[in-house]
């Protein structure tokens, strides 16, 4: 270890900045924020900063004396003389010194910081590579969640309840590992610090077994692992069980925590390997028995997914869930096929339908759907492609309105095929797209020609 790292506490105490350019500023900024008052010192002075509450601002060149009454000292100029002689006077006064970029002249190094605050961070490799640090720290940024302030104050409120109630410290310590790892931690971070309030103070009283099941209803996105959200993989680290069908990819399934048990609960057209009711049913249950249950379905689980259908039931037993948007086909699979929903040129509003077949038929507003600036995607469409696009033209689509399916779209398999209302069915007969595919109808679809970026591998292309 080549430094020690440590915690400097400055509030309401007086800290030089040596230096009042744009680095100067940068680092009395930071100063400012941990509550230090900031005596700024150099020739010129950026407006901003001088102009800063809690800044006393000194237009002048260094001298020794603006050291007195300092208890820290930031040298930032661009002479490495005035520096060295703000290093050497500094250490002889044995206050802590930081020179910027010069760790040679330093005595502290300033780390990159991940600020949660109460929770801090802070990254250093020695003054050596600045640039790794910052990396570091842009890697970190992405796994903890900016709530987690919110949570390290909570836990701050009731760090003294707690120690009151539970005396014996590795019981406490268990108790907490409990608390900011599960329910109560995660109604703190969906906002609702009441009900964690109340169920903190159940675990207090000794029911935090009864306590823990809860069902997190998350959207995985379209099929590329990268269009996960941040909280998606966070509570799939959590999962004691993960409930998934086949529109997710064994990719994104085994991101899930790796001794979480995994439900298979495939839903292929036709063939519904366990019914919805069941699949209700087998979510209670498990959170009943405690566990954390991650139902992970494809896309959005608020557009076409029946999420609706599965928190209802939920909600009626009174089981804890939250629900984590996920990027909809449409949106993920329209970007990754350049082909936007809306554009000035072509849509003005877009509309997303279900081509499910019912009896051999579409239960859709035809009138609806064939107005004009407008574009129309239609989730499990393929099936009734022949139906979708006749009925398009006889509510009075012109029959050559451009017309896609996109295959696998964000996947290493997309494909597109583009035709029109009157070629396509034909197309499609001859390509056999693999589900899942997803249709866009509209002038938009032109754009796909010059927007498309994204080109795969294809078997078949
Ligand atoms: N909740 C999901 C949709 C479920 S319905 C969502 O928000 O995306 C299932 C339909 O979604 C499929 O029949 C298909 O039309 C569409 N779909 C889902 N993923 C797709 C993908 N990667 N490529 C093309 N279509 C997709």
């Amino acid at each position: 270890m080549d430094y020690l790292p440590a915690f400097h506490n400055v509030r309401g105490k007086l800290c030089l900045v040596v230096g009042g350019g744009e680095v100067g500023t940068r680092k009395a900024g930071v100063l400012l924020e941990a509550g230090a008052r900031v005596r700024v010192v150099a020739p010129e002075i950026e407006p901003e900063l001088a102009g800063q509450p809690g800044v006393e601002a000194i237009v002048a060149r260094f001298a020794p004396r603006y050291l007195d009454g300092a208890v820290l000292v930031i040298a930032a100029t661009n002479d490495r003389d005035v520096n060295r002689q703000v290093s050497e006077l500094a250490q002889a006064r044995n206050l802590p010194v930081n020179v910027v970029d010069d760790p040679e002249l330093c005595s502290f190094i300033m780390p990159a910081i991940l600020d949660r605050s109460p929770l801090m961070i802070a990254f250093s490799s020695g003054g050596g590579s600045p640039v790794l640090t910052r990396m570091m720290r842009g890697k970190l940024e992405t796994v903890i969640p900016q709530n987690y302030s919110r949570l390290a104050r909570f836990a701050v409120r009731f760090r003294e309840l707690v120690k009151e109630r539970v005396t014996n410290p590795p019981k406490r310590r268990i108790f907490w590992e409990n608390a900011l790892d599960g329910v109560v931690a995660e109604k703190v971070l969906a906002g609702d610090e009441d009900s964690a309030e109340a169920l903190l103070k159940k675990m207090l009283d000794g029911e935090d077994n009864i306590l823990r099941g809860e069902v997190y209803l998350v959207g995985a996105g379209p099929g590329d692992p990268d269009l996960l959200t941040f909280r998606a993989l966070r509570l799939m680290q959590k999962a004691d069980v993960v409930v998934y069908d086949n529109l997710v990819p064994n990719t994104i399934v085994d991101m899930t925590r790796r001794d979480a048990q995994r439900i298979f609960v495939g839903k292929q057209r036709a063939s519904h390997t366990m019914r919805q009711e069941e699949i209700n049913d087998l979510l209670v249950r498990l959170a009943q028995e405690g566990k954390r249950v991650v139902r992970l379905k494809g896309g959005d689980p608020f557009i076409f997914g029946r999420g609706g259908e599965e928190i209802e039931t939920l909600a009626a037993q009174r089981i804890p869930f939250q629900v984590v948007p996920g990027i909809t086909a449409a949106a993920g699979v329209a970007s990754y096929a350049g082909i936007p929903l809306t554009h000035r040129d072509h849509a003005q509003s877009c509309l997303f339908v279900t081509g499910h077949l019912k009896d051999g038929t579409m239960n859709l507003d035809w009138n609806a759907l064939a107005r004009p600036n407008q574009t129309v995607v239609v989730y499990m469409g393929l099936h009734g492609l022949g139906i979708l696009c006749g009925e398009l033209v006889r509510h009075g689509m012109p029959d050559s309105t451009p017309i896609a399916i996109v295959q696998q779209g964000t996947t290493q398999n997309q494909r597109v095929i583009t035709g029109t209302l009157a070629t396509l069915p034909g197309i499609a007969e001859r390509e056999k797209p693999q589900a899942p595919t997803l249709i866009i109808v509209g002038g938009v679809v032109t754009l796909h020609d010059k927007l498309a970026w994204f080109h795969p591998q294809t078997v078949g292309k």
